[in-house]
């Protein structure tokens, strides 16, 4: 089964006596522990079809099916629901909270959402510090980690409750090219690794080809599919 299918996906937003067809019409397929990116200008919709896939925001009008459950059908409780077992998050700005160290930051969704028992919860974290190359770091807040090392512990903290995927916007937005790359084949790995699809978004033509499938945006539409050998290594 594929891990998502979108199909004649549109979202309105209301602006006032304005109207705003931010998506009018996109289709798209998305298959289980793949790497992809949905690319466009700014204002191309990127944002809001990110935001529809992870439930944060319901279409207008259209089918979004995720491991074949209808997610544009679901209502808010159970779309948190359904978020909260599925979906792991990247955010431009890294989104850690600042008091916690990457040890706390990664192991805060098992104890917000989860009932992990306590081993079994540190297990999976001591596991997901080492997977992002920051176990020597367990103790660092926030304020003492460099732009790379927070999106680090980030993409870890995505992948701690086993989400089936990960949603990146513009992950790499706020790094240096270095570190970008760096970022994006830390993703990469992890999809290797465990089996989690990746689906990010950005407007950087060189962080584009690290992808596998890009869907390019046009005009509130998916222009394009285009299927790749990754370019960078
Ligand atoms: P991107 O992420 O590619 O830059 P967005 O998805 O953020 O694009 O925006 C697509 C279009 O939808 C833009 O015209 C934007 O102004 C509009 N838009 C996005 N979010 C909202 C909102 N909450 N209210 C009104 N218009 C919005
Ligand atoms: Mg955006």
């Amino acid at each position: 089964m594929s891990l998502l299918v979108a199909k004649g996906l549109t979202k309105t937003y209301q602006m006032g006596d304005v109207e705003v067809q931010a998506i009018k019409g996109a289709d798209f397929v998305i298959e289980p522990a793949s790497f992809v990116a949905f690319v466009g200008p700014s204002g191309s919709g990127k944002s809001t079809l990110l935001n529809m896939i992870g439930c944060l925001d319901h279409p207008t009008s259209g089918t979004l099916a995720v491991l074949g459950t209808d997610i544009a059908t679901l209502d808010r409780s159970a779309a948190a629901d359904f978020r909260g077992k599925n979906i792991g998050f990247i955010f431009q700005d890294f989104n850690l909270v600042p008091v916690l160290t990457a040890y706390e930051n990664i192991e805060y969704p098992l104890i917000m959402v989860q009932e992990w028992p306590a081993e079994r919860r540190r297990e999976q974290v001591m596991r997901l510090l080492k997977a992002v190359g920051m176990e020597s770091q367990a103790d660092k807040r926030p304020d003492q980690m460099s732009g790379g090392q927070k999106q680090r512990v980030a993409v870890a903290r995505a992948l701690v409750s086993n989400a089936k995927m990960v949603l990146a916007d513009e992950p790499t937005a706020n790094l240096d090219h270095d570190t970008a790359y760096k970022i994006i084949n830390l993703m990469k790995k992890m999809r290797d690794e465990f089996g989690t699809t990746f689906i990010f978004s950005t407007h950087d033509p060189k962080i584009m080809s690290e992808a596998e499938t890009i869907f390019t945006l046009e005009d509130g539409h998916v222009a394009s599919t285009n299927h790749q050998e990754a370019a960078h290594v």
